[in-house]
């Protein structure tokens, strides 16, 4: 069994805060005077109920840890540190997701925030190795508008390089919002040449991903995965070519399988779906990217040879520059030839 650790792989599905080191939230923490509750510094991951009530639970923690990041230094060491961390578990591409929207008031506005972190991904780009580009996401939470001007901030940035902004995002509570209702937000990223990658079929099912793919075209679905509920429409994505990001801890975290087992991955991928696994919020979840290909030998029986080809899968539903997946794709090749 080779070490997955030197897998070469893509992380394609991280949130900023939820990146964040539980020792860097103490520390942040500290600096403003807050007091922590012990459920997000404890070493149990949070598992909640994928209730209205246990995604509640899981979002006053992220507010919480959202809470702590005020300055500029805190930004850039959330963004440094999510590289290095990537960078020890053999990732070779990080696209990290943010809604500057909450950082903009320590910072002077949505505008330097996001500048902030696509300076800073340049920057632990060249230090790390690790190239890391950014996707803006709104929230359903917010009204629409909101929506459109983070689009027309993303698309002012927009490229595929390190530090860089690739994509565009709908996160937070799928149940919240109109998702029609976004369309015109990623109607102009899409004009920008950013892609969409909403998320969609994780706490709600099919239904929902329809409506999702119907009305923001993404080429990526942040998890996607209830989608296996109603094969006619996996066929459907599949045939489109949608990049699924699958973040196994995630879902059991959230309640929306019992088990790392119960995560239809096996069926994604005899759909013949590309898969992407992606850690999501490791601060709640209390599991990094390494932990998701792990998942899936141990719990999904997956041999050197199929992880390699989630790797890949990984790698070639990102966004990077053809000339880099392909040094990435032949890394991966090497790590399979190797002992
Ligand atoms: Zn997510």
């Amino acid at each position: 069994m080779r070490d997955l650790d030197t897998l070469p792989k893509a992380h394609l599905h991280l949130h900023f805060t939820g990146s964040m080191r539980i020792s860097t939230l103490e520390e942040l923490a500290e600096q403003a005077g807050m007091r922590l509750p012990t459920s997000l510094v404890d070493d149990d991951p949070l598992r909640v109920p994928a209730s209205e009530r246990g995604w509640f639970r899981f979002q006053r923690s992220y507010d919480t840890a959202r809470a702590v990041v005020r300055s500029e230094e805190a930004m850039r060491r959330i963004v440094r540190e999510a590289a290095e961390d990537d960078a020890a578990e053999g990732s070779r591409r990080l696209e990290i997701q943010v809604d500057p929207t909450s950082y903009a008031p320590f910072v002077g506005g949505i505008t330097p925030a996001l500048e902030i972190v696509i300076d800073e991904a340049r920057t632990a780009s060249a230090a790390t190795g690790v190239e890391v580009a950014v996707i803006v996401a709104a929230s359903r939470t917010r009204h629409p508008l909101d929506a459109r001007t983070l689009a027309r901030l993303a698309a002012r940035h927009a490229g595929d390089g390190p530090g860089e902004v690739i994509g565009f995002g709908l996160s937070n509570d799928e149940r919240r919002g109109t998702t029609s209702e976004f369309a015109p937000a990623f109607r102009i990223a899409r004009r920008a040449g950013l892609v969409g990658v909403p998320h969609g079929g994780e706490l709600e099912g099919p239904e929902h991903v329809r409506d999702v793919v119907t009305h923001l075209k993404p080429v990526r679905l942040g998890h996607g995965i209830r989608t296996t509920e109603d094969p006619d429409l996996l066929a459907r994505l599949v045939d489109a070519g949608i990049t699924f990001e699958v973040c196994p801890a995630s879902n059991v975290s959230l309640g929306v399988y019992p088990e790392p087992g119960d995560v239809p991955l096996r069926a994604l991928l005899d759909a013949g779906a590309r898969v992407a696994l992606g850690a999501d919020d490791p601060l709640l979840f209390l599991s990094r990217l390494s932990e998701q290909y792990r998942i899936a030998r141990e719990a999904h029986g997956l041999d050197d040879a199929a992880l390699a080809d989630l790797a890949r899968a990984s790698i070639r539903g990102s966004l990077a520059a053809e000339s880099a997946k392909r040094a990435m794709l032949s890394e991966v090749d090497a790590w399979l030839a190797g002992p």
